[in-house]
């Protein structure tokens, strides 16, 4: 059990979570499931979203884990007709697989530093551009395309994308990742002026800094020191701390429920401690 940070009820609700295998989504499936919510959590990580279900099934909350590929759109329809005779029609989708890949990063962020033997901008892989750029912009838009048709239905519907700090201004070293989430902002914008007439909001949230499993080892030495790149986050970020995961589930709660943001639509929020706020000086 998670301690919510808001408390809005759910019932009734059918909310569908792609990348719910992971890190910030496994967090919005509990919190949702823990409001009342059935919870269709998907995952190309067949296994996770299982484990997930299996202990939100436990203790007592409606959770159904499916393996789905956000970039197969047969394969997102075959997922759509499960959920439907599982747990009925979408009210809510939340787009959060996503991610960034080593092909398309450089190892040095500026040409004048680039070595031999280094990935420069010039070395990045065309392909591994187009895998970023696809799984973020076409794994937010090919599940919209499959879920919102039971919103059009009902008339009624949410959409939350997961947008990033480098949608508004690009992180070095990550040009693809930055370029895709800007693009995720964008989209945000135009879904919520699409479906306006079919009483779909759509908003985005943009998370600022969060350390993982997986970039722990790149923020902090061993001793708990923060790195070169760490101390460069820490710094350009006012509240001199990284976000955890559970403060995105207040912000995720509140614009997908109907009644306290009914007029909020088009939205991208950033919970960033303040990093997109501050000019560095
Ligand atoms: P994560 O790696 O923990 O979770 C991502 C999940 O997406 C994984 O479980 C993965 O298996 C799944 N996935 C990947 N490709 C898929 C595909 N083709 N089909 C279905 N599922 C797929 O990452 P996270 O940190 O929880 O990130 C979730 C979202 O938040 C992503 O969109 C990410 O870009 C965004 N985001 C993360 C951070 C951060 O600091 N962690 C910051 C800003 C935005």
């Amino acid at each position: 059990m998670i301690k919510l940070p808001l408390n809005i009820d759910y019932k009734d609700k059918v909310v569908v979570i792609t990348g719910a295998g992971g890190l910030i989504c496994g967090a919005m499936a509990r919190a949702f499931a823990q409001s009342g919510a059935s919870v269709a959590a998907l995952d190309l990580n067949e296994e996770a979203v299982t484990k997930l279900a299996r202990e939100l099934n436990e203790e007592g909350f409606v959770c159904r884990g499916y393996g789905a590929n956000v970039l197969d759109p047969e394969a997102l329809e075959v997922v759509h007709q499960r959920v439907l005779k599982d747990l009925g029609k979408c009210d809510i989708l939340v787009n959060g697989a996503g991610g960034n890949n080593p092909r398309a990063t450089t190892d040095n962020e500026y040409q004048h530093e680039a070595q031999e033997g280094k990935k420069s901008f010039f070395d990045l892989d065309p392909s591994g551009v187009d895998f970023v750029f696809k799984l973020n912009f076409q794994g937010t838009l090919l599940p919209t395309q499959v879920f919102a048709k039971d919103m059009v239905e009902k008339n009624c519907g949410c959409i939350l994308n997961i947008s990033s700090m480098n949608a508004y201004t690009p992180l070095t070293k990550i040009p693809a990742y930055s370029a895709a989430k800007a693009g995720i902002s964008n989209f945000t914008q135009w879904l919520a002026t699409h479906f306006a007439g079919t009483n779909i909001r759509c908003n985005a949230i943009a998370p600022g800094f969060l350390v993982s499993a997986q970039n722990r080892s790149l923020l902090f030495n061993e001793d708990g020191t923060p790195t070169k790149r760490s101390a460069k986050i820490l710094n350009g970020t006012p509240m001199d701390r990284y976000v955890d995961a559970s403060e995105l589930l207040g912000a995720t709660l509140f614009l997908c429920d109907n009644n306290s943001a009914s007029a909020i639509t088009g939205v991208v929020l950033p919970i960033d401690c303040g990093f997109s706020a501050y000019s560095g000086v």
